[in-house]
């Protein structure tokens, strides 16, 4: 006779299947509270505790750490001094183990759960059998996910289970210990550089490609509790997210995030293309649009309010990969899902991003690090020039410096306040991106309020001195070059208001 054992907190899908493996010649063996609905739906249950001779104590947690659970799985179906050891102990020897484990990762998630509470909800029994029949899969089948039931019993049916497939279940079996252990590891971690980084991760999307269509790609979703992500996001409309898309509006994500005041965010290859404020979210529309009409084309659009009538409607006009707002009225949802392939996602507005850390892969290993989160205040400025900058200034240089931390260096950005004018995103050196940005500033409108931000110092005076001569009159980078003599000297040469601002803002 085949033997089951059954154990599960996820009781989903539990009935049908035992019934079939009934009919296919097991017995069942299970621990309280699956025994209780398995004998509750007439099912012919053995107690765990007739198997151990012991009973489930310590509220539970002993109740199937025994050697006659565990000889049971471990033993090798071939070699004879294995079982001739089971026969001698008179252990019967288990064939399936059916267990999911107790829902950590839903106690953690629950409002003021305490850490007691989320100890009590650590399995320990569950993963030890799932280990124990994973290392055995040549004899052992571990299922640990109720979506393989039925996939289970149709091989069964068959008469066959080939080894691959058992050897797919092992897999799926440790990496989902291994991802339940990091998830409890990291609930447990107060420090944010631990010894071993294990991060547990669940699969949000097979991608149909990754940057480029002979990539395959994966999406995976981190499983601690805290995540605000483009993951997280509704998709009300539009087809499946891209490898591509996930980046850029994750992108776009980040910058909306450092504004309270009513912003359009657009994106394009994770660089910002332009970025609007106004009264209204038509106005910030208009200004965002303005910044760069040509970029706008094709790209992921970030709003921070609700997405009105007449805002759908200038955004219908042109062709867009995402919008991503905390809402849409159901007017303007309407307008915006005629267009077959826009994805319109939700996702409430925040400008605390909970996650302080991120990580970057590198051949090899990840760097990690904590977000670049210093906000950005006039108090941390000091003006280094004769010329003295206007209140107007001063705030088109905060908005501006929220703008260049998310511009892949080196960064600038040629902005009035509420509007980017002109981006120079990932030159190698810095005057080339002064003169690109300027280049694309200058035609606009507004052009004469605009300030120039740089991610990082200027290492030599040619960029205040480009700037200068092309029409900009106030310029706030971090400082501390030993050139800064150089830059202060020609901002005062040429009249130019010269700001440090004290924080380098590089993005790699
Ligand atoms: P039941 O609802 O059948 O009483 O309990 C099922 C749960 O108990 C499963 O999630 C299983 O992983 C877990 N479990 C099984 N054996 C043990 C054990 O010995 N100790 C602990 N802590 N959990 C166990």
């Amino acid at each position: 006779m085949t033997r089951a054992l059954l154990s599960v907190s996820d009781k989903s899908g539990l009935i049908p299947f035992a019934k079939n493996l009934v009919e296919l010649g097991y017995e069942l063996v299970s621990t309280g509270g699956t025994h209780k609905v398995l004998a509750d739906a007439g099912l012919a249950v053995i107690s765990i505790d007739e198997v151990t001779d012991f009973p489930e104590m310590l509220d539970g947690r002993v109740k199937t750490l025994h050697p006659r659970v565990h000889a049971g799985l471990l033993a090798r179906r071939d070699l004879p001094e294995h079982m001739a050891k089971l026969a001698e102990f008179d252990i019967t020897p288990i064939d399936m183990v059916v267990v999911n484990l107790y829902p950590f990762k839903s106690t953690i998630q629950k409002e003021g759960v305490t850490e007691a509470e989320a100890i009590e909800n650590i399995d320990i029994g569950g993963p030890s059998m799932l280990r124990s029949a994973a290392k055995n899969f040549a004899s052992v089948l571990p299922i640990v996910d109720p979506k393989d039931y039925d996939v289970v019993v149709n091989k069964l049916k068959a008469g066959e289970v080939d080894r691959e497939y058992r050897k797919s279940l092992a897999a799926k079996v440790f990496q989902h210990t291994a991802s339940y252990d990091a998830l409890i590891a990291n609930y447990l971690t107060e420090t944010s550089f631990p010894e071993n980084l294990t991060l547990p991760y669940e699969k949000f999307d097979d991608m149909r490609y990754g940057e480029n269509p002979h990539q395959p790609a994966a999406a995976y979703k981190t499983a601690l509790p805290e995540a605000y992500s483009v993951l997280n996001a509704d998709i009300l409309h539009g087809k499946q997210l891209s490898y591509n898309n996930i980046r850029d509006a994750d992108a776009a994500l980040r910058i909306i995030a450092e504004y309270e005041e009513t912003t359009v965010v657009t994106v394009k290859h994770m660089n910002p293309a332009g970025i609007g404020q106004g009264e209204t979210l038509e106005a910030a529309w208009d200004q965002a649009f303005a910044a760069d009409d040509i970029s706008i084309f094709g790209g992921i659009v970030a709003l921070n309010r609700e997405v009105d009538v007449v805002t759908a409607e200038k955004m219908h006009a042109i062709f867009l990969e995402i919008i991503i707002a905390p809402s849409f009225t159901p007017e303007a949802y309407e307008i915006l899902a005629t267009k077959k392939n826009l994805r319109l996602l939700t996702l409430p507005f925040t400008t605390n991003i909970p996650q302080k850390l991120e990580v970057t892969s590198v051949l090899g290993g990840v760097v990690v690090q904590e977000r670049d989160l210093v906000g950005e205040s006039e108090d941390n400025f000091t003006v280094v020039s004769k010329a003295q900058p206007t209140k107007e200034q001063l705030q088109a240089m905060i908005f501006a410096q929220k703008v260049v931390k998310h511009v892949k260096s080196n960064a600038i950005v040629v902005a009035r306040n509420g509007q980017t004018l002109g981006i120079g995103a990932g030159q190698p050196n810095r005057i080339d991106s002064v003169v690109y940005s300027i280049q694309k500033a200058e035609k606009k409108p507004g052009f004469d309020e605009a300030v120039l931000a740089s991610d990082a110092f200027f290492p030599m005076d040619d960029s205040v001195q480009y700037a200068a001569e092309h029409g900009i009159k106030a310029i706030v980078e971090p400082g501390g070059s030993i050139k800064d003599k150089d830059s202060i000297a020609k901002a005062d040469e040429l009249g130019v208001v010269l700001i440090f601002s004290g924080t380098r803002h590089f993005k790699h």
